[in-house]
């Protein structure tokens, strides 16, 4: 079988955290298993869908690294809907309704005061011809329910919750069409699945009901279903769903300097089994992916976890590809030396500006002047060629007997301005004979 998996947003919004994630084991599962990722844009609500919105999700999964194999959009495919639901209505699988809004709310109360589930009565399914004539006389224009068939338990085996059941009888018929011939979400969304050929359903498991009455849709239109998997919510660091996630997408995380790798990585186990690890490339969470091992709870995201994992992604990302974020002039060797010290890429040009400097040097304490005058001199005088960190001091602790801290540091303070930083041995060749010379001179 070929896998073939979609992520379908509808492009009223933003994507947020929970949306990159369903997108991403979407990705990811079609990459494990040699098959194809469909991006599928659910723009049947002509009102609320805008184009912005369209170039924004393509844009970050772009940014995510997730880019289709195919792009669909339902706006594009109306006929092909009608046609389908011309078909469901000759079986007698859609029917009209004309209960307006109010009067499907009384009969909703009237059920849940006497105890009873709220399920829509079938009332429209009994009116004859006659009747039927009589409302659309009165301006009444039909929705459309489909006809859920009662005789059997709804049954799938979720990828990731395992074996699930539904009994019809206690689902309403769910609406597929409004008065004014739009659409709503589920069988437009079935018959993409058959049209498209899409083997796997990655979604969040708000949509576990959906998938109860869709499977119903898949045996009216003569299809076999997909399989299923739907993954727990996501909740905030606070254990509760959050409104805050529901506003989290790749602008904040762009903004806060978390790297895609990063993100990736964190939502690719999150929730699952297997523990989250400072992955910089993806190949180790393709390999891994099954939803076999997503656990039921809901996962919970938290924004330090995110940023410690970025810190360890910076430090080791290559050269090539953070290249063009990095200040003019440096080059492999100058990020290398510098990148342990990052939680963010865009850290990277304070520490740039104390090889470069000027530098405002701490001064030294007054024991340590001579001790520094003495350091420059060493310091015109060894092989830079080399390792100059340790041919420097080596000299020093020879020639003062000093080591450890006295050694070190009001070193480090003269030339970089600072208690801490990256490792002066790599540090030192960036800043040079000439400037090193000059801040020990200076202190
Ligand atoms: N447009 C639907 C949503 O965003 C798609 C759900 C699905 O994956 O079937 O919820």
């Amino acid at each position: 079988m070929t896998v073939i998996t979609r992520f379908a947003p509808s492009p009223t919004g933003r994507l947020h955290v929970g949306n990159l994630r369903t997108a991403l084991h979407n990705w990811l599962f079609a990459r494990a298993n040699g098959g194809r990722f469909l991006l599928r844009i659910d723009d049947t609500d002509r009102e609320r869908s805008e184009e912005r919105f369209v170039d924004a999700i393509r844009a970050d999964l772009a940014w995510l690294g997730l880019v289709p194999d195919g792009e669909v959009r339902q706006s594009e495919r109306f006929d092909r809907y009608e046609a389908r639901f011309a078909q469901l209505v000759d079986a007698g699988r859609v029917y009209p309704a004309y209960e307006t809004p109010e009067e499907l709310e009384l009969r909703r109360k009237v059920l849940l005061g006497r105890g009873l589930p709220p399920v829509y009565d079938r009332a429209a399914l009994k009116l004859g011809e006659a009747e039927r004539a009589a409302l659309e006389a009165q301006g009444r224009r039909p929705h459309w329910r489909f006809r859920l068939d009662e005789s059997a338990a709804i049954e799938w085996k979720d990828l990731v919750r395992g074996p699930q059941r539904f009994d019809p009888a206690a689902l309403s018929d769910p609406v597929v069409r409004r008065a004014d011939g739009s659409w709503l979400y589920l069988l437009p969304s079935v018959i993409d699945d058959i049209d498209l050929e899409v083997s796997h359903v990655a979604r969040g498991e708000d949509h576990v009901s959906n998938t109860a009455v869709q499977l119903q849709m898949f045996a009216a239109l003569g299809a076999e279903p997909p399989a299923f998997a739907h993954a727990a919510l996501l909740t905030g660091s606070e254990g509760k769903l959050s409104k805050r996630l529901g506003s989290l997408g790749v602008d904040h995380f762009r903004e806060t300097g978390i790297e895609p790798q990063a993100l990736v990585a964190l939502l690719a186990r999150l929730g699952t089994s297997d523990p989250v690890e400072p992955f910089a490339t993806v190949e180790p969470l393709i390999q891994g992916f099954d939803f076999a091992r997503f656990g039921r709870a809901p996962a919970r995201f938290d924004e330090a976890e995110l940023t410690a994992l970025n810190a360890r992604i910076v430090h080791q990302l290559p050269y090539a590809r953070v290249a063009a974020r990095l200040p003019g002039g440096m080059d492999a060797a100058a990020w290398e030396a510098i990148r342990p010290n990052l939680e963010r890429v865009a850290q990277v040009g304070d520490w740039w500006s104390v090889v470069e400097g000027p530098v405002d040097a701490l001064a030294p304490d007054p024991e340590d002047r001579a001790f520094l005058t003495r350091a420059a001199e060493l310091a015109a005088g060894i092989d830079w060629s080399s390792d100059p960190w340790h041919a420097l001091t080596a000299a020093l602790k020879d020639e003062t007997g000093r080591k450890g801290r006295a050694l070190f540091l009001p070193l480090r303070r003269a030339l970089t301005g600072r208690e801490h930083g990256p490792d002066m041995a790599a540090l030192l060749p960036l800043i040079g004979r000439e400037r090193t010379v000059e801040r020990l001179t200076a202190s």
